[in-house]
């Protein structure tokens, strides 16, 4: 994307050659390709569309996760926390650690915030290759380290946040060509990720508006990119807008997009609740750019406040046990109606891409009516609060 380098298919180019840029691959659809005669569920359902070859493929049956209708109409939420290790990142991780086992590599390594980690933890461990995790000390959410840990991974921690790892990973894959990087620069993780919107077209066709959380910013990207295939190929008729939704504290995109900017100014200290895109220089910022113009979308971002809030009306109205970088959708989506970006009346997809398990602690903040009670009088409880009803 940098320097123009065009290449045939080759599975074991991660960046570029020439430039050492980042990489896209090109997905041309076979022509009889039809959601009818598919088989199988899962991200290897849309196996026709994964670029690559695959004898072998490591799979936790990640994907085929649930498309919920809000209560509200209109308004639908993919909840990737229902994936084998609680988010979006096990669709990805099934084709880059595929590729790494049929490419004969026995190394991986991954910068993370946290669940990228737990994701390649536990695929590395299924296919038998040795993982170091680089996270930022302190800063990852006890669920996914704890995950981390019970699959057996050797962690690295660095001071400094999630991009000074990146920055080390992408240093020591140019020097160290034998470690395999699972890092969303990584474009075959992207091609597993992608098949998120080739589900929901399958299920409702294309809806109007797809909200996506932005981090590193390959997830948007993806999904974008699969509903580009899916448009070229004839099997949907329209593409969605994509809206990227950042955390105020850690939104170099949104704000390139806002003020029309031809490159984000990165920040150093990016801060928020919502560790997992808690990222300041979004390594894949100009593929998030092109999906959002390409797709006439559009960027915003939202406040702790809104993010945490968001989280609460998920689980208390819907039912849905997102973690809070996921609940960032749901908080740009209200963020949107109110801007006049979204219209009530429109189709729109929120991608909550993680678990509400994943972090325990955003959960515990929510703040519930604690009482201790004498165990014979629960009943009183009860009755005085439907006296103060009445
Ligand atoms: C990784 C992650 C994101 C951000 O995805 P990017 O591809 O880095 O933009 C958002 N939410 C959750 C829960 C994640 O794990
Ligand atoms: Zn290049």
């Amino acid at each position: 994307m940098d320097c123009g380098f065009e290449s045939e298919l080759d599975q074991k180019l991660i960046t570029c050659p020439r430039c050492g840029g980042i990489l896209e691959i090109n997905v041309v659809l076979p022509r009889d390709f039809s959601f009818s005669k598919l088989r199988g569920r899962g991200v290897w359902r849309y196996s026709d569309a994964i670029a690559g070859e695959y004898r072998k493929i490591v799979t936790i049956n990640e994907g085929g996760t649930p498309l919920i209708r809000s209560r509200q109409g209109n308004v639908y939420f993919k909840f990737e926390g229902a994936n084998p290790t609680g988010s979006f990142k096990d669709r990805g991780m099934t084709v880059a650690i595929s590729s790494a086992v049929n490419k004969g590599y026995k190394i991986v390594i991954a910068a993370s915030t946290g669940n990228t980690a737990a994701s390649a933890a536990a695929y590395s461990a299924r296919a038998g290759l040795r993982i170091y995790l680089v996270l930022p000390k302190e800063k990852v959410a006890i669920g996914k380290l704890a995950q981390s840990i019970l699959y057996g991974a050797t962690i690295l921690e660095v001071d400094g946040s999630f991009d000074v790892g990146m920055k080390a990973v992408m240093k020591l894959y140019r020097e160290m060509g034998t470690v395999y990087p699972l890092n969303s620069f990584n474009p075959w993780r992207l091609e597993g990720q992608k098949t998120l919107a080739y589900e929901i077209a399958e299920e409702i066709g294309s809806p109007d508006v797809v909200l996506v959380p932005v981090g590193n910013a390959g997830n948007i990207y993806a999904i974008w990119k699969g509903f580009k295939e899916l448009l070229e190929s004839g099997v949907i008729s329209k593409m969605p807008r994509m809206i990227g939704v950042q955390a105020e504290g850690a939104s170099p995109i949104a704000r390139a997009v806002i003020n029309n900017l031809d490159e984000p100014t990165f920040t150093d200290n990016p801060e928020t609740v919502a560790t997992a895109i808690r990222i300041g220089r979004p390594v894949n910022w100009k593929k998030a750019i092109k999906a959002i113009k390409e797709s006439k979308g559009t960027a915003l971002y939202v406040s702790d406040n809104e993010i945490l809030g968001a989280q609460r009306e998920l689980a208390r109205m819907e039912g849905i046990g997102a973690e809070p970088a996921s609940a960032a959708s749901y908080a740009g989506y209200k963020r949107a109606l109110q801007a006049g970006l979204v219209d009530k009346d429109e189709i729109a997809v929120n991608v909550l891409t993680g678990h509400a398990l994943k972090d325990p602690d955003s959960m515990i903040k929510s703040g519930a009516r604690r009482i201790v009670v004498n165990p014979d009088y629960l009943g009183d409880i009860i009755l005085g609060d439907l006296n103060a009803d009445s």
